[in-house]
Parts: structure tokens; C-alpha cells; sequence
């Protein structure tokens, strides 16, 4: 076993307190301000748009900081003999199995009617944060008063509430329980590792890879990602994500600002077991755009990876990011349906 350290922001609430104070402080002192005022509000609006497309934004160095770690656990030596043998006609395989450790901030953003609207919500808010740069332009130009000077107090209103509605449940109740998100994914991926491990596939060596710091923005797997000490050749990626209630799902695309679309080797294994096996003929594709996964990193780099999730008939993940995600809400035989369906698939690879 081995430990990974990193340092990532404590909680991705900070960054959006840093964005929100920002732009209503922006807008707020345009007037004696002036072109510092618009600096700020461009700075708001280039990391807006990488935090929300889920890249390196500033707002993040900004934010309070912690060490957490990735778990990474390997087959011991007298597992892999096996394989060694096969070595020299086949490349081996190399499947990581993933889960995040880390709950989550409670958020209002995550009550069933906000997250409905989750994606076009965002485009709204994007759009208004280009428009409250421009209206602080206008401002610093004296052009439209005193419509514009209207329009800059009520926009930073409007950022200054939004920046509360995220926050007030992280600061009133912290962190959640995390039993859904994702206590069940990180049982998953250990005990279908356990499986592989007793019982291994000829010519694929499994790693255990439990991250942390997922819920500010993936930081985990992008530190696991990016100070590997292999190459990613042959290697596959089956993340585990909050698998507590409703149906499992075949994740093919995700994506908050831009779409990232999974067409690989391991999501077609996902999707033959599904149609081929009775057993798992309910296991359908689905797409999710509230937030993303641990994969991300590997799918924009073109590695072959999969999320397994479970989501419900509206396709929500149940209890998301909020106090109810406690063990009574839990499904057990979903994540034990889950482990099964992992394991026929990667014997299919
Ligand atoms: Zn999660």
C-alpha cells in the first residue's frame, strides 16, 4: 500500500465565496475603482469558466488549503506470477480500480429543484458574469447612467446571495455524511479489487486507487494522474460514484461547460455484459453534467475509463450533497449488484 500526499483547497465552497466577493466587490467599487474594477471582473470571468469546465483556476490558490492523500494498494508478488508468464506474448493489462473517499460540503445548489436546473443555471450565471465585466466597462466609460450604475448594485446583489445560497448549509451543517457519496463506490471498487485479486483475469494486473480531495474539483485523481511513475499504456480506469439508490448506470458522457463523450474499450465491455447477461439487462448508458467524476483527467486524455453510478428515474443521484445521505438511505444489494456487474466486465476486457 502506498500513500500519495497532495495539497488541494479545503473545499470548492471557498472558491465560489472567493468568485461571488470578487464580482460584487467588483461591481460594487467601479466607480472609484474604475479600471482595476474591470480587471477584477475579467480575472472573475477567465476562472469562472476553467473552474466550472473543470481546469487549473486561480480561485483555487486563493482558498484555505489541505493535505489529503490518495490510498493506492497492488496485488502482492505471488498474485502476479501468474501473469509474469504471460508476459512476453501479450501486453499485460493494467485496470485501476477507483473510488473517492472524500464527502462532500452540504450545499443548497444540491436541493432536487436547483440540481435540476443544474447545467442551464450555470450557463445563466456564466452569462451574467460576462455581462456584469461589460456593464463595469460601461461604468468606467460613463455610458447609459444611471441605468448602469443600477444594474452593477443589482448584479452584485445578486452575486453576493448567490455566493450565500451556496455556502450557508456548508457553514451551518459542514461536511455530509458521505454514506452514498461515496462510501458505497469506495466498497465497490475494494471489493471487487478483492475479488480480482483472488481470483485474477490472465494478463491484468488491478491497482486499488482510493482518492482524496474529489469533491474540490477531482484534485485526487488529477494528482494521481499527473505524478504517475508509469506510463498509461494499456491501462483502463473503472470508477466507483455514489452507487446508494436507484439504477446503475453505464456513465458516456459528462461534462459541466464542455461535453466529454466515453467511447472506449471498457465502456463497450460495460455494455455487452449489460445486453448479453440477464442478470444485468437492466444496466443501461446515462450522462450526468451536475459536477463530474474522477475519470475526467484519463477521458480528456484519451485513456480508456468508465464511472459506474445509480441514479433515479429522473436521473438525479439521490440525497447529492446533502444531510440525508446517511447510511438508512442506503441500498446494499445496489452496490453488491454493482460489484458483480464489475467484475463479469472486466473478465470481458
Ligand atoms: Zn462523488
Amino acid at each position: 500500500m502506498e500513500r500519495q500526499s497532495f495539497n488541494t483547497p479545503k473545499t470548492y465552497i471557498w472558491e465560489v465565496i472567493w468568485l461571488t466577493a470578487l464580482i460584487a466587490a467588483g461591481l460594487a467599487a467601479t466607480s472609484f475603482l474604475s479600471w482595476i474594477s474591470v480587471g477584477i471582473l475579467a480575472f472573475c470571468t477567465l476562472s469562472a469558466f476553467l473552474f466550472f469546465d473543470w481546469r487549473f483556476s486561480p480561485l483555487g490558490i486563493l482558498s484555505p488549503q489541505v493535505s489529503p492523500e490518495n490510498i493506492i494498494g497492488t496485488m502482492k508478488k505471488e498474485d502476479t506470477r501468474e501473469e509474469n508468464t504471460l508476459e512476453e506474448d501479450i501486453t499485460p493489462k493494467h485496470l485501476i480500480l477507483m473510488a473517492h473517499y472524500d464527502s462532500a460540503p452540504v450545499s443548497l445548489l444540491y436541493l432536487p429543484s436547483m440540481v435540476k436546473n443544474f447545467r442551464s443555471s450555470l450557463f445563466i450565471n456564466l452569462f451574467l458574469i460576462v455581462f456584469a465585466l461589460l456593464i463595469s466597462i460601461m461604468g468606467v466609460l460613463n455610458l447609459g447612467e444611471p441605468l448602469v450604475s443600477w444594474l452593477r448594485w443589482i448584479l452584485a446583489l445578486y452575486f453576493l446571495i448567490q455566493g450565500l445560497i451556496t455556502s450557508f448549509d456548508y457553514l451551518r451543517y459542514g461536511y455530509t455524511n458521505g454514506a452514498c457519496d461515496n462510501a458505497t463506490g469506495t466498497a465497490a471498487a475494494m471489493v471487487t479489487a478483492r475479488r480480482l485479486w483472488d481470483k485474477p483475469v490472465p494478463g491484468i494486473k488491478v491497482s486499488l486507487v482510493l482518492t482524496g480531495a474529489e469533491e474540490t474539483g477531482m484534485n485526487g485523481s488529477k494528482y494521481y494522474f499527473t505524478n504517475k511513475n508509469f506510463s498509461f499504456e494499456n491501462t483502463f480506469v473503472l470508477n466507483f460514484d455514489s452507487l446508494g439508490k436507484g439504477d446503475l448506470k453505464i456513465i458516456t458522457k459528462t461534462g459541466s461547460i464542455s461535453t466529454i463523450t466515453y467511447k472506449n474499450k471498457l465502456v463497450a465491455a460495460a455494455i455487452m455484459t449489460a445486453r448479453n447477461d440477464k442478470k444485468f439487462n437492466c444496466v443501461e448508458t446515462a450522462s450526468w453534467h451536475t459536477g463530474d467524476f474522477d475519470t475526467i483527467w484519463f477521458a480528456r486524455a484519451g485513456i480508456p475509463c468508465l464511472t459506474l453510478t445509480a441514479q433515479d428515474k429522473e436521473g438525479a443521484i439521490q440525497n447529492l450533497h446533502r444531510p440525508e445521505d446517511v447510511i438508512e438511505n442506503i441500498d446494499e444489494s445496489l452496490t453488491g449488484f454493482t460489484i458483480d456487474f464489475a467484475e463479469s466486465l472486466v473478465r470481458r476486457l
